[in-house]
């Protein structure tokens, strides 16, 4: 028998088994959903173990936050509704007038919190080009930025940011870094590692991994006042992830490893048969050598890029429209990370103002039959060029 006494579990034994759930009344090894929103006090009036009512937090999301604070090496990890109301309490917990330094192509959604901040004059907000570390220095400034935001890789054209190195960048400055690697999992990237000082994943997409739970995680590798002030405000807002929705997380999150593995090896089969093809322009994809940011990738998912890519097809923005509406396998729907594969044409799905090539079409590789997903996207090709 192997002595595995000195060797940590590796990160996919801690997710199928729900870092080892076991009740030890009943024997039980999946753990309960706990959906009370109030809790009774003991018989001296006090309140047990600190639960007092569900918008607080609750045993069922706490144990899925123990999970991801496992997996990223974290002090804590906090759970949201959503990923972007984790986001949004974040940029709300910004001083008024605090400068902050975000990319430039991201996803759309916190762009547009952040557009809202600045417009009302209550954020100073700073851009650099996504990906560009020497456009990142020069943005900051040294006693003055309070915040990096970084998005690797970034939706929806999949650049890749050193975060390693724009830790550096943040930290000399005097500032934090905020990284969303919502694409690549902590099973793949382990930012705090790298130099985070705050961690986020919007867990609706590969951590749940179904498609039937929107969920946002921050985890930080220590914890403090700015952490309190963090759950204080998910408490009075009134974001903190229902109990029903952490437990389908959590079983989610039991096979995270498998599907994760899987999709990337579906997207990789798939862009290298869409790289060089008639149709196809470009395929922005890290887990490609042609990739501007292949060896960061590499080095920061330990060769797991993944399963997103997006393709610019040939012939301008309705051919791509059509090809989303062709596909028979794919599905025309927006969001990532889940077991089936969606296509989506982008600049409809993020609107107006904001920087996306018009024949961008955005793939979310899931865990399906590898050439039954490359046969759809050829005759979708194939019968949107006529
Ligand atoms: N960050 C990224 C990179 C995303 O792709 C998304 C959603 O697509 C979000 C944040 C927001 O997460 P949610 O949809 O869970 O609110």
């Amino acid at each position: 028998m192997s002595d595995r006494r000195n060797r940590p579990l590796s990160p996919a034994t801690k997710l199928a088994q729900a870092l080892r759930f076991l009740d030890e009344e009943t024997g039980a090894i999946v753990p309960p959903i706990q959906p009370s929103a109030t809790y009774a006090r003991d018989a001296d009036y006090a309140v047990r173990r600190d639960y007092m009512y569900r918008r607080d937090t609750n045993q069922t999301t706490e144990h899925a936050e123990a999970i991801i604070a496992e997996l990223e090496g974290a002090a804590d990890c906090m759970l949201f509704a959503s990923g972007m109301s984790a986001c949004t309490a974040v940029i709300d917990l910004m001083d008024t007038g605090a400068h902050v330094v975000v990319p430039d192509v991201m996803y759309h959604g916190v762009l547009q919190q952040f557009q809202r901040c600045k417009a009302m004059g209550r954020l100073d907000v700073s851009h650099y080009r996504t990906g560009d570390l020497e456009n990142m220095a020069r943005t900051v400034r040294k006693g003055e930025t309070q915040l990096v935001w970084v998005e690797s890789p970034n939706n929806p054209d999949w650049d890749v940011t050193d975060i390693a190195a724009a830790a550096r960048i943040a930290h000399d400055a005097g500032a934090r870094l905020f990284t969303d690697c919502t694409g690549t999992p902590p099973c793949a990237t382990r930012a705090l590692e790298l130099g985070a000082d705050i961690s986020f994943h919007s867990a609706t997409k590969y951590l749940n991994g179904h498609s039937d739970v929107t969920a946002g995680a921050l985890s930080v590798p220590e914890t403090g006042d700015w952490w309190e002030a963090l759950a204080e405000r998910r408490k009075l807002q009134g974001t903190v992830l229902h109990s029903f929705d952490a437990w389908l997380l959590i079983r989610g999150m039991r096979t995270l490893m498998l599907r994760y593995e899987k999709s990337t090896a579906n997207a990789l089969a798939l862009a290298r048969h869409f790289e060089g093809h008639d149709a196809v322009e470009t395929v922005l994809y890290p887990g490609l050598a042609s990739h501007p940011g292949h060896e960061v990738a590499a080095r920061q998912t330990g060769g797991l890029f993944g399963g997103m890519l997006s393709i610019i097809v040939r012939g301008g923005e309705h051919v791509a429209i059509d090809v989303a509406r062709f596909c028979e396998i794919f599905y025309p729907a927006t969001s990532l990370g889940g077991v089936e594969s969606l296509i989506e044409h982008r600049k409809t799905v993020s609107g107006e103002g904001f920087k996306v090539h018009p024949a961008l079409l955005r793939l979310s590789i899931g865990i399906e039959d590898v050439d039954d997903l490359i046969d759809d996207l050829e005759q979708a090709l194939a019968r949107a060029a006529g």
